[in-house]
Order: structure tokens, then sequence, then C-alpha cells
């Protein structure tokens, strides 16, 4: 199975991790369970049978007549929806198996040929008259579907014909989700250094307190890359042709549009927020000033941004510390949260320890209402681990009271599902402040966070201008050269650090270690949405106290079924207004304060 590297093995057991393993029979025993064909036979069989029922029938279906059609759908989906949890799972911990890899793949032709039999219902639903379709979308039938039914119809003007669609759908195993799959597999088998490290292990010494260590860990990251990146480029200009192609194809007017609409926002909103954040790029800049003073150093090297600050607890945080830290914070905040939290680790629905083969970073799976979220995090024990942990049970907290809205429903749009992540770092960084009674402990700690703050706010909307300049440069100029790439790479970064950090040519070639870039491109926004947001409600919460919180759990709970701009009228926020972003904003200037 897992072939250990002695590092890797030090490592968990050092931390205690080694048995925090997830166990995925809560969806199937293992590849050879019965329940799996059968399965996958259900979900072929009532495809087709629902495709022989309703196809070409939905304009003259009532209300109720589409409600049970929705049904089935979703019921259909939600067992597919199982099957792909499982086979997607395996794969992140397994990228190497090639038996692992080939039940994936299987999945993947499965749905496809499975959409084809299905796409008919949102093609003839967004073709059924405007008046009509508000008749149904009022009637009591489908009052639970409303919101489901109403969102799909502003993909209306995005559609193809029928024949193109299921083309598209026929082609889609071989298409984006496959490039982003070869990426995972490049990546997880790449080692660095004459260690033979895995990412994750290289990525972790850039906060290291020798310079020398980061030193090293640079170095061999940008061989790494450099050794793969005539594959990655290819991948990179795949994936923007793609999304040209399949951009112009459904007449999206940007290359933002469709991730805008997929959040359920305005350009507009998008757009005040990216002003707002970089109008205020003098607050990183004056950070990293700082930070070079307190390191001592004549001149802060990319290398350098993560230096831990002096006077920060730089010891090891074990596994089941950190658990305490995370869910002592959220029983101070709410009790059914906490609750929750713990079911992770009680019944094993978290993956910690690093080895290799297993992909990179954090993420939490919604997986299916009639089963229950999954955490993947790689602990090394580091402070800002312990946030990682606490960002993904948000999310794993905001998926399972999602969940009772069933499967259409649950499913929150970007912006949001970011909001429960962050706000529950928020939770943790504030009970870890409470403890530390040094003025230098805390200054430090500050320091920390704010860097924190700083990679989901300023980082991401600089990355959000690289892929602005790259994608607008790739409908303008054809394929790039991985130095044009570098290049906007450098110049959105140099444009956030200012004079403050000195971003040498081998940072040009960073980009390409950047998953979201690939599997979800435009994504990267939401993250400062989610933060900014955080910062707007959690001023709220101190303001207002316990009469907050029931709030803010009706908001997790109401998962997709509404806007974002109708989630948040219980706050008294309105995100089109400059106003709202600039209060986040300064609350990050006043905690910069604090330590100027
Ligand atoms: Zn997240």
């Amino acid at each position: 199975m897992f072939m250990e590297t002695s590092m890797t093995v030090n490592i968990n057991e050092e931390l205690g991790t080694q048995e925090v393993v997830w166990n995925l029979s809560d969806l199937y025993s293992a590849y050879d369970d019965q329940q799996i064909e059968e399965d996958i036979a259900f979900c072929q069989n009532e495809a087709a049978a629902i495709n022989g029922e309703y196809m070409d029938r939905v304009k003259s279906l009532d209300a109720d007549g589409i409600r049970q059609l929705v049904t089935r759908l979703e019921d259909l989906e939600t067992r597919l929806g199982k099957l792909f949890t499982f086979a997607f799972l395996n794969f992140a911990t397994n990228t190497a198996d090639q038996e692992v890899s080939a039940f994936l793949q299987r999945m993947r032709e499965i749905g496809s040929s499975i959409g084809k039999d299905t796409v008919f219902f949102e093609l003839e639903w967004n073709k059924v008259d405007q008046e009509k379709a508000d008749a149904l979308l009022g009637s009591a039938a489908l009052s639970h579907y409303q919101h489901y039914l109403e969102n799909m119809r502003k993909y209306a003007p995005h559609q193809l014909s029928q024949i193109e669609e299921r083309l598209l759908l026929e082609c889609a195993p071989v298409g984006r989700g496959s490039w982003a799959t070869l990426f995972e597999k490049v990546m997880g088998n790449l080692k660095f250094g004459e260690k033979k490290r895995t990412e994750e292990e290289v990525l972790s010494d850039l906060y290291n307190p020798e310079r020398e260590v980061r030193k090293q860990a640079a170095r061999e990251l940008t061989e790494g890359l450099q050794s793969q990146l005539h594959i990655l480029t290819h991948v990179f200009n795949t994936l923007l042709a793609d999304k040209m192609i399949t951009d112009r194809l459904r007449k999206y007017p940007g290359w933002i549009r469709s991730m805008n609409l997929g959040n359920e926002l305005e350009d507009n909103t998008v757009e005040v927020l990216i002003n707002a954040v970089t109008d205020r790029y003098d607050i990183p800049q004056r950070y990293y000033l700082i930070k070079k003073k307190m390191l001592g150093l004549d001149e802060l090297l990319d290398y350098d941004r993560y230096a831990p600050v002096p006077h920060l607890p730089g010891r090891k945080i074990a596994w089941s510390a950190g658990k305490t830290v995370v869910l002592d914070a959220f029983a101070k905040f709410s009790g059914r949260m906490a609750e929750i939290a713990e079911y992770f680790f009680d019944r094993k629905w978290i993956h910690a320890p690093v080895l290799e083969g297993k992909r990179g970073g954090a993420f939490a799976h919604p997986c299916v209402p009639e089963v229950h979220p999954y955490v993947l995090v790689n602990y090394t024990g580091n402070l800002r681990d312990v946030s990682t942990v606490a960002h993904e049970l948000g999310h794993g907290v905001h998926q399972y009271l999602a969940a009772e809205q069933g499967y259409y429903n649950s499913n929150t749009t970007l912006v949001l599902s970011e909001t429960a992540s962050v706000f529950a770092e928020l939770l943790v960084f504030n009970s870890q402040l409470e403890l530390l009674d040094r003025k230098e402990e805390r200054n430090a700690f500050i320091c920390q966070k704010l860097e924190s703050i700083f990679a989901t706010v300023f980082r991401q909307i600089s990355m959000n201008r690289f892929e602005d300049k790259v994608h607008t440069a790739r409908r303008e100029q054809g394929e790039l050269k991985t130095e044009d790439i570098s290049t906007m790479w450098l110049q959105t970064q140099r444009a956030m650090f200012g004079d403050s950090v000195t971003l040498s040519e081998n940072y040009g070639t960073w980009w390409s270690y950047i998953p979201h870039f690939l599997h979800s491109p435009g994504y990267v926004y939401s993250y400062a949405f989610g933060e900014l947001l955080v910062l707007a409600l959690y001023a709220l919460y101190k303001k207002e106290g316990d009469s907050f919180v029931p709030k803010y759990i009706d908001l997790l709970a109401a998962g997709g079924t509404r806007t974002p701009y109708k989630l948040l009228e219980p706050f008294g926020v309105d995100p089109d207004n400059p106003a709202f972003w600039n209060d986040g904003l300064r609350i990050i200037d006043d905690m910069l304060q604090l330590i100027e």
C-alpha cells in the first residue's frame, strides 16, 4: 500500500497521527463490495428509465410531475455522488496506485454516460417560457426545489443544443478533469531535493526559523518544479484554452463570468471587492517592512515571507493537543458546532498523516447527505496546521448542517462555503490568543494571524489579478510561453509586495504548483470574500453576543437554498457597497496598528 519514507513515519509517530485515517466503509466496505456494482447498475438503469419516460415531455409537465422527476434525478445523483466520493477519497490518499486511479476514471465514464441520459432535463426546463416557469416556481409542490430550479434557469443563455451538450459530456472524461488528474499525479510523484521529499514537506520548510533551511527549501521547490515545467506549462495552457473555448461556445462575456454565475454574484459585486482590496495593498507592504525589522534582515527575500516571527512558540503541537484547542474554541461559540466537529474525530471522518502518494493540502468533501462529510489534512504539527484543521472542520460542520436540505439544496455557493471555514479559524485564533500572557508572544501570534489573513485576502486577490492576466493573454495572444506566465506571476505578486519583499526570478515559476488555477479557474477571490465577510460578521458577534449564534447556525444550515444576498440579509450586510469591504479591511489595519 503506502511506501512510507522514514521521514514521514517519524513525523506521524511524533505527532500521533498514524491512526488518524478515515474509515470509508461508511460508503462501501471495499472495491469488491457487491453494493458498488448494484449502485452502478441502479444509476445506469434509472438514468435510462428517466430518459425514456420524460425526454421531450418537460414542457408539458405540471408542478407535481416536475417534482417527481426532480426527486428521481436527485436520488440518482445522490447514489452517483456516493460512488464518486468513494473513488475520489481513495484516490486522494493513493494517487500513485493504478487500480485506484482506474476506478476513478471508470466512475468518470459512467458519470458521463449517465449525464448524457439526464441532461435533457436542464435543457428543457430552461426552455419553458418564463410565465409558465414563474407559475410552477410559485406552486407549493415545488417550494422545496424553488431556488434550485430558479438558479438553473440562469444558465439558460449559456446553453447549447441538446446534441452539442451530449457531445461535450461524452468527451468530458478526457477533458478538464483528466488534465487536472495528470497535474495531481505529477505533483504527487515529484520528489524534491537530495532527500527526495514530498511537496508538502518542502513547503513546510519555508516556515522554518533558519534562513538557510528556507533558502534550501526554496531552491529545492524551484528545481523540482523546473524539472516538470514542460508538463506543467502544457497542462496550464491546455486548461486556459479549454476555458477560452468553453466560454466562447457558451457565450460568456469574460473569463470570470461563469465563476460569478456559479457563486450567484453579480460581476459588479466582485469588482467592488477586488478594487477595495487592491486599493489597500499598503497593508501587506507596511507589515512586511515591520517583519524585516523584526527578523533583523536588510532585505526580505521571497523565501523569508513565511519565516516565523521571534517569540512565537515554535514547538510542534501533537494531534491530540491540536484537537483540544479546536474543539474548545468551537464549544465556546456554540455547543452544537463543537458536537458536530467532534464526530469527525470520534467516528473516523478525518485523514491526517503525511504519506507518500497522498495529495497535498487539505479539503473537506461534502460526500452525500445520507452519509457525512470527510476531511483530509496533511498534519505536520505547526500552529498553522491547527488553523487548517479548524478551517476544514468549519467546512465540515457547514456541510453536515446543510445536508439536511437534501443533495441539491445543500450545495452552498463557493463564496459562502469559505465563510464557515474562515470563521472557524478566527474562533480558534481568539481562543489561542487568550491563552498567551506575554506581550511578545501575543504580538508574534497577531503577526501570524495577519499573515494568514494576507494569505486569504491579499494573496488570493493578487492571484485573481494573475488569472485575469493569463486568461486575457491566452485569448489575445494564443498559447503562452513559460516565461510569459512567470512574468505575469511576478508582476502581479510584485504589485502586492511593493518594495517590502524582493521576489527573485526563481520565484517566477511558483505559479505552477497551485492547483486552484487548474481545478476551478476564478475560484481564488472566494477566499477574500469569505475572510472579509467573516471579519465583519465576527465584529457583529462581539457586539451582539449570544443572540448572534443562532443566526449564524441558521446561515450554515440554510446551505444553498437562497442567494448570498438573501442569506446575508438577516445580518444587514450589503456586498455591493465598498464601505462594507472597507470595514473588513479596516479591522485588518487595526490589527496591524497594534504591532506598529
Ligand atoms: Zn476552504
